[in-house]
């Protein structure tokens, strides 16, 4: 089990841990800012810094075989550090913030776009959902209009928590299909905003929505027929 310090703070952008495993130019620590990826959002970049100053480059993170785990995958070729060694952590702060402004932009735009989710991605310069929808309802005007005008309420975000008999008992929370909910010790993990949305989500999201400033749409394109697909970029 890797300490999940981004669940409680996804500000971090520093922090120090401790090696508890190193194989195959991965490294598990006893606690991590870097977010594995899931749930659409991509894993963090960034280094693990030794004590004699020496910077190993984190390319990638991804969940470890047991649950709660965090691989740190390193650049290839990479001095690995020892095991028990305490190293400095730091993420790509302008890769992962811009995909926090994104993912958060995404809850948005679901509460503007009425329709079940049934795909969806976050990359550091674009995001996109895709929905279940007759495309021709779909206006790039109506929801880049919608989601800013709700970005201007410039609201809080809240993590909230509940248990799996609760999320049971509340199926209309769930608007993404392909994803499963953040499941795993009995509890669920949600995103608050306050009126606005509330929805399972274990990724990594902006303090208050006004943070995200606004966005733009890329595209709407047919990927099939329940796949209406809405690519969105940050606006300026
Ligand atoms: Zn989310």
């Amino acid at each position: 089990m890797t300490e999940l310090l981004f669940r409680d703070d996804a500000y971090l952008k520093t922090a120090t841990a401790r090696v508890v495993a190193v194989r195959q130019g991965v490294v598990e620590l006893d606690r991590t800012i870097f977010y594995p990826l899931g749930g659409g959002q991509p894993g963090d970049t960034g280094f693990l810094v030794r004590d004699n100053g020496e910077r190993i480059a984190v390319t990638d993170t991804r969940k470890a075989g047991e649950p709660g785990g965090v691989a740190h995958h390193l650049a290839a070729g990479a001095a690995l550090p020892e095991t028990g060694e305490s190293v400095g952590l730091e993420i790509d702060w302008d890769r992962r913030y811009a995909l926090m402004r994104l993912h958060t932009a995404l809850h948005v735009m679901s509460c503007v776009v009425i329709a079940p989710v049934t795909g969806g991605n976050i990359a550091p310069d674009k995001a996109r959902l895709d929905f279940d929808i007759d495309i021709t309802l779909l206006d790039a005007d109506k929801i880049s209009g919608g989601t800013n005008e709700l970005i201007g309420r410039g609201v809080a975000t809240e993590t909230v928590w509940i248990t799996d008999e609760e999320l049971d008992a509340r199926p209309e929370l769930v608007k993404t299909m392909s994803v499963a909910p953040p499941r795993g010790a009995g509890r669920v993990r949600l995103l608050k905003i306050p009126g606005i949305d509330l929805q399972p989500c274990g990724g990594t999201h902006v303090a208050n929505i006004a943070e995200i400033g606004g966005i733009k749409v890329l595209r709407i394109r047919n990927e099939g027929k329940r796949n209406k697909r809405v690519e969105i970029a940050l606006r300026g």
